[in-house]
């Protein structure tokens, strides 16, 4: 099976445990304000095809620079729109002895999806995005309901799949008192978070819209103070 990646990166640092090799890979199908890659969105028909044998391949050209804990990492774009590739990846870095962490927004969550199922199994770490907790911010920040991701997590903690949530900030947005307190409410129901993650917004994927002709909508929005920052963390339990 073939997998459209949009690029490789031989050194990732913020991207699970470790050092890590990251795939990002095309097709999203939510539309963040803030997002930093929106060249990933369409699913190219023009995007380079690799193989789960090439990307793993290429990756272990690195595997002295993993120690312990580092691997792969599989981001995006969204990678659970090529959840059998995804799968077939993550099964072949196991055999190999590699650790897999996906970095995922969950959009295409759908329990019974097999591939997607599949995938999570094959899965150490899960970087999941929890971008608002109520349903029409969810809708405002990303274009998209989040029934399916809040089941994802869900999901996650059943299994017993490790997790470490992120939650972007963004001052006016998702840095409400009551939705980072109620995101905190929702984090502590689950079993399996190993970490909480706040992001400070930036604007440095402003370029990146304007290039391909899309309006950003968070023009002017400076990065969150850090009292902001603790605020939140505090907030969501950090
Ligand atoms: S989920 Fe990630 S890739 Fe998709 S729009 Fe949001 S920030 Fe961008």
């Amino acid at each position: 099976m073939t997998g459209k990646i949009h690029s490789f990166e031989s050194f990732g640092a913020a991207d699970g445990p470790g050092v890590r090799f990251v795939v990002f890979m095309h097709g999203c199908p939510l539309r963040c304000v803030y997002c930093h890659n929106p060249d990933t969105w369409a699913n190219a028909s023009c995007a380079a095809e690799t193989t789960a044998e090439e990307a793993l391949s290429r990756a272990l050209r690195y595997r002295d620079y993993w120690g312990e804990k580092g691997g792969i990492t599989l981001s995006g774009g969204e990678p659970m729109m090529q959840a059998g590739f995804a799968a077939e990846l993550f099964e072949l870095a196991h055999a190999e002895g590699v650790t897999t962490c996906l970095d995922t927004a969950a959009g295409p969550f759908r329990r019974g999806d097999r591939r997607i199922e599949r995938l999570l199994a094959a899965t150490d770490t899960v970087l999941l995005d929890l971008k608002a907790f109520n349903r029409e911010l969810h809708r405002k920040v990303t274009g998209a309901d989040n029934t399916r991701i809040l089941d994802c997590a869900r999901y996650l903690s059943e299994k017993g799949v490790p997790v470490w949530i992120r939650r972007v900030l963004v001052p006016g947005l998702t840095d409400g008192e009551e939705d980072l307190s109620k995101t905190g409410e929702f984090i502590r129901s689950l079993g399996n978070v190993e970490r909480v993650e706040v992001l400070p917004y930036h604007d440095m994927g402003a370029e990146k819209w304007r290039a391909l002709g899309l309006e950003y909508q968070l023009n002017g929005v400076p990065p969150p103070d850090e009292n902001a920052v603790t605020r939140a963390k505090e907030l969501l339990g950090v």
